[in-house]
């Protein structure tokens, strides 16, 4: 049994991600910063359906908490799953966005990755098979007014997977990023209206996060073995 850990698997689309994972076979560290409960109880409903998952908690951001919690876990076993999923937005057009938005939300999702993937690198690359993928946002690719620190954030992310990928591809470890449209969650629900999906969306729905969960479980999965340093869309024909 292969261990995965999703971050935010507290949120809509990592909790989608959990469930795919464990359906197939894996058992998920699903983890949450505030919405531990919510945690808990996914991990519980995998577990009573015949999965197998636990919670792990902390901010992305605090690398020595992060480092604490992530290292001894993978001393005798690795991970050999990562999605980092967890991100923000915090949207205002530029001349009126505060420092502490632009930091926060490149925190987040850029430091977050760093802080997560780094303590499960060496235990994955000696075991010479590994997957990792990042969710990244259809705003990095296309950009969007009033996101430019999500964007940045998230192009970082892309970055970052295409190089990660040319290092470690010789071991057996892809790495991947996946990037949404819009996809029907909380975070979603405050940026965009049903009129903005009609206008924006040529399917004229926002997607589910099983469809995205759909995406990274075949990416995890062996038959993915040949896809790396990709960054893949899922945005109903938005591009
Ligand atoms: P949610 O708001 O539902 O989930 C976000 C998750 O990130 C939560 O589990 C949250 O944990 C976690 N998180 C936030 N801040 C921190 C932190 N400092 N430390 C640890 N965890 C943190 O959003 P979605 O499910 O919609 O988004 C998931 C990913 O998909 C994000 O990276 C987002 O940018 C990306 N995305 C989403 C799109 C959409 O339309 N929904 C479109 C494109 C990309 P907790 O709640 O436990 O605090």
């Amino acid at each position: 049994m292969k261990n995965a850990l999703v971050t935010g698997g507290s949120g809509g689309i990592g909790a989608a991600i959990c469930r795919r994972l464990a359906a197939d076979g894996c058992h998920v560290y699903i983890h949450a910063h505030r919405g531990h409960q919510a945690a808990q109880a996914l991990a519980d409903e995998i577990c009573a359906g015949g999965g197998s998952a636990q919670v792990l908690a902390f901010d992305v951001t605090d690398s020595a908490v992060v480092a604490d919690v992530l290292t001894p876990l993978v001393e005798h076993q690795p991970i050999q799953i990562l999605v980092n999923n967890a991100g923000i937005h915090d949207d205002a057009v530029f001349p009126g966005m505060r420092a502490e938005q632009w930091h926060r939300v490149m925190d987040v999702s850029v430091n977050g990755f760093f802080n997560v993937t780094q303590p499960l690198m060496m235990p994955m690359i000696r075991s010479r098979w590994g997957r990792i993928i990042n969710v990244s946002s259809i705003a990095a690719l296309t950009g969007n007014a009033g996101q430019v620190n999500y964007s940045a954030a998230k192009g970082a992310l892309n970055s970052a997977t295409k190089s990660l990928a040319r290092e470690v591809a010789s071991r057996g470890i892809t790495v991947n990023a996946v990037a949404p449209g819009i996809i029907d969650t909380s975070m979603s629900e405050s940026a965009f209206s049903a009129e903005d999906i009609a206008r924006m969306v040529p399917m004229k729905r926002a997607g589910s996060p099983t469809e995205v969960a759909d995406l990274i479980g075949f990416l995890a999965s062996a038959q993915a073995a040949y896809i790396t340093g990709q960054i893949i869309s899922i945005n109903g024909g938005m591009i």
